[in-house]
């Protein structure tokens, strides 16, 4: 399948009181067509952070400093080879150099995402169906007019996506939006979404909400749907219901899903590939058979426990003595940043960080790779033996 997203080198920093804290630490990875592709960490790994920089949500005091977040659209790369050739590299943009209003105009059409708390996703003193119906407007607004926009959902979870979209007066939501947005709560399994709709939000169950939620994110036809720890705060009945929903609708609209969570079974359950994100970067990546039948990386080792089994249904994180470093950027160094909690460290790892074993020899994104020093000279050692040195 081909790429739809392709993350680069991407750093995103918090400029504290206490200093400049490194949250996002170089981290790449590539999204296919109608893939699921997992991230998963402890909590304070980054993977939160990625997902908001991902579709430039990120708030002051932090900031996405560096990095490309190439995305597929033929359209766009028209519409940029000339005027700003930087941004453009085939059928691909680079979201981060587009004009701001453009950028946020993908949010919803291109990008969406839902969260962990469908409570505060919500406006208490709008129906669901209005605030749905407002995504399915702003979104046909913001495709005619990229640059003003607003929405009453402003600063309630998704609504955090459309700011600077304009904002619809309940007379300006149309009955074409509204009877959108019942299609959307029937989609995701409402029962009786015209009744539904009219609800509020505080009349939803947890579960019915995060469907609603689900379904003004996917209000906009996104062809990324980023979802951050979708099913942590629901219990787990309807946790597996959630994920089956989403499984679903990732298949039956070809959307592509980043998967973030902290959950290995929400992992083993849903994901074609994954990587492990450790300390703001991502330290082993690979297809889910590989990452978790033979997990390099001596965090992953040690995630996953001594005995990863794929068979499992319920892997769970693996307690890990120590400390999450701190990401602060004159505390953190040049070193593995994984060194004080692993049993494996050596003089090396403490003297540089170390890269990704096989991204010097430009290996395909299909490969498992690890960023380990150990990982590094075994990759010597056989291209060594390959090259016939030994
Ligand atoms: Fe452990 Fe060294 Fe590998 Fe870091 S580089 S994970 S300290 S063996
Ligand atoms: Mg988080």
């Amino acid at each position: 399948a081909d790429e739809i997203l392709k993350v680069r080198d991407l750093k995103t920093r918090f400029f504290t009181e206490e200093g400049q804290v490194n949250a996002v630490e170089g981290v790449s990875f590539d999204v296919r067509d109608g893939e699921i592709y997992g991230i998963v960490g402890e909590s304070g790994s980054g993977k939160s952070v990625t997902a908001l920089s991902l579709i430039d949500l990120v708030e002051s005091p932090g900031r996405v400093t560096s990095g490309e977040v190439w995305y597929r659209n033929t359209e766009l790369a028209e519409e940029f080879r000339d005027e700003n050739p930087e941004a453009v590299d085939g059928e691909f943009v680079d979201v981060r150099r587009l004009p701001k209003g453009v950028r946020r105009s993908l949010r919803g059409p291109s990008f969406s995402m839902i969260f962990q708390d469908p409570m505060s996703s919500f406006n208490p003193s709008l129906t669901v169906g209005e605030q749905i119906a407002e995504a399915v407007e702003v979104q046909r607004r913001a495709r005619a007019n990229p640059r003003r926009t607003r929405s009453r959902t402003q600063g309630y979870g998704l609504g955090k996506m459309l700011v600077d979209s304009l904002v619809p007066s309940k007379s300006y939501v149309q009955d074409a939006s509204m009877d959108r947005a019942v299609e959307l709560l029937e989609q995701v399994g409402i029962p009786d979404p015209v009744d539904r709709a009219d609800e509020y939000p505080h009349q939803f169950s947890g579960g019915m909400l995060q469907r609603a939620m689900i379904a003004q994110a996917l209000a906009g036809e996104p062809d990324v749907l980023v979802a951050d720890e979708p099913t942590t705060a629901l219990d787990v009945t309807i946790q597996a219901q959630i994920l089956n929903l989403l499984r679903d609708l990732q298949r039956d609209e070809g959307m592509s899903v980043v998967m973030i969570t902290h959950d290995l079974g929400v992992i083993a359950r849903m994901c074609d590939r994954v990587g492990v994100m450790y300390a703001g970067e991502i330290v082993e990546r690979g297809t889910l058979e590989d990452v978790f039948e033979n997990p390099v990386h001596p965090y992953t080792q040690g995630l996953l426990g001594s005995i990863p089994d794929l068979a499992d249904p319920a892997p769970r994180l693996q307690p890990i003595e120590g400390n999450v470093p701190s990401l602060i950027d004159s505390e953190m160094g040049d070193r593995c940043y994984f060194a004080d909690r692993c049993p494996k460290a050596m003089e090396d790892c403490l003297q540089r960080i170390p890269e990704f074993d096989a991204e010097k020899a430009g290996a395909s994104d299909d490969e498992h790779r690890v960023r380990c020093v150990l990982a590094e000279r075994q990759y010597d050692e056989s291209q060594a033996l390959h090259d016939g040195h030994f």
